[in-house]
């Protein structure tokens, strides 16, 4: 499963999941752009890539902004010289109850989670088209099938990203790129551990495999996804979520 030679970005990977995918991806031997709004993030998270002996760059980019995102295509084409991969992992949540929810935790969180992916795959297929091949892996979320209380908003956004993705994936298939999603259950990161004492007890009940998944558990389906191996998959959704869903 190398991926020698190969140029993936990672949106959203200052930290968390998005970090240790970039991770992931550069131990199988990609070189690696790292965008994410949090500067000193992405930079440290490059520093750990080239660490690993590979190539990597880390650029501010708010995945809610076409231009920005262009640039972001744009910059990793001309400095790494191709693109293969496009992780897109950037996500945030404002959560609370339907009747308490105000319409700007809707649209910031749809912006992000959902037109974010949207304008990242809109950016980069020309790049693979023209190539006639790539990946692109799209981070989705449990939720997005199973619903989730006190998150409308990002439930909602995750299940549209299932949409999109199955739609890309139809539209590129014949240019030999695949789309596909991953999707995780509750991963142990800052998103999580926001989370009360209370409600992680209440969640690790209902994960037959009895822990919170951890971002090297995600970032290794992502890494088959963006191998070779995983050449004839596309437009499907893989969970990981120690069986929560099945
Ligand atoms: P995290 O909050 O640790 O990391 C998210 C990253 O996205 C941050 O570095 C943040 O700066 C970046 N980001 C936020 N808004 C952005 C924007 N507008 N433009 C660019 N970057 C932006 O979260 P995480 O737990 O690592 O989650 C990563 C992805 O996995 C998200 O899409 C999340 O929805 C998804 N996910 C997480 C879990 C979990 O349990 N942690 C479960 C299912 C899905």
């Amino acid at each position: 499963m190398t991926l020698q030679g190969k140029v993936a970005i990672v949106t959203g990977g200052a930290q968390g999941i998005g970090r240790q995918i970039a991770l992931t991806l550069a131990n199988a031997g990609a070189d690696v752009v790292i965008s994410d709004v949090q500067k000193a993030g992405a930079e440290e998270t490059a520093t750990q890539v080239t660490a690993l002996g590979r190539r990597s760059l880390a650029l501010q980019v708010d995945v809610t902004s076409s231009t920005e995102v262009e640039g972001m295509v744009r910059t990793t084409v001309d400095r790494m010289g191709r693109l293969d991969i496009l992780v897109c992992n950037a996500g945030i949540t404002r959560d609370t109850l339907l009747i308490r929810m105000k319409e700007d935790d809707w649209n910031r969180v749809l912006d992000v989670n959902l037109k974010g992916a949207f304008l990242c795959m809109k950016a980069a297929a020309p790049i693979l088209s023209k190539q006639r091949g790539g990946r692109i892996i799209a981070i989705a979320s449990v939720v997005a099938v199973l619903g989730n209380v006190g998150q409308a908003n990002y439930a909602a956004s995750k299940a549209g990203l299932i949409g999109l993705t199955k739609t890309v994936a139809r539209e590129y298939a014949s240019r030999g790129i695949t789309v596909n999603a991953v999707a995780p259950g509750f991963i142990d990161t800052a998103m999580t551990r926001a989370l009360s004492e209370k409600v992680r007890e209440e969640l690790l009940r209902r994960i037959p495999l009895g822990r919170l998944g951890t971002p090297e558990d995600v970032a290794a389906a992502v890494r088959f996804l963006a191998s070779d191996a995983a050449g004839y998959l596309t437009g499907q959704v893989i969970h990981v979520n120690g069986g929560m869903y099945m």
